[in-house]
């Protein structure tokens, strides 16, 4: 008997101590980030205590808005549950919240080619298929209209 991949689940999360706040705000909707609150620096990938002045940190709300620092298109089918997504792109977006704030996700709703480094992103939240995780992805932000 063979596996057929293609409709495998892709790779589930595996919360740990410091990442468990981010998996459950995420799963309530709320996308949200370790933060000192004594010095108001922002941590990602979690961290327990702030780099700067040690203080623990606490989860709190980011914006869903920043701007693609680097990406790469994957054009062939090399990651489980994502083989019938390919070419997509995934990239490292910075948080407009802080310099140097960055977070992975795959960039939806445009081209793979039309991607590129410094576009403006907004976040959304989608379910992870095969579990009942979910994460952020980022998609192209609208330009607003023009006010008279
Ligand atoms: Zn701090």
């Amino acid at each position: 008997m063979s596996i057929d991949w293609a409709k495998l689940p892709p790779p589930q999360p595996a919360p740990d101590l410091d990442s468990q706040g981010f998996w459950d705000s995420i799963g309530h909707g709320e996308l949200r980030l370790r933060r000192c609150p004594s010095c108001a620096l922002w941590h990602h990938p979690p961290l327990e205590h702030c780099r700067r002045c040690a203080t623990p940190t606490e989860f709190e709300p980011v914006t869903s808005t920043g701007t693609v620092y680097t990406f790469i298109v994957q054009r062939q089918p090399a990651v489980v549950g994502y083989s019938a997504l390919v070419p997509y792109t995934v990239a490292i977006v910075e948080l407009d919240d802080q310099p140097g704030l960055r977070l992975t996700g795959r960039i939806v709703d445009i081209d793979a080619d039309e991607v590129h480094i410094g576009m403006r992103v907004d976040s959304r939240i989608e379910l992870l298929p095969g579990g009942d995780f979910h994460i952020p992805v980022f998609s192209p932000t609208l330009p607003r209209e023009a006010t008279p």
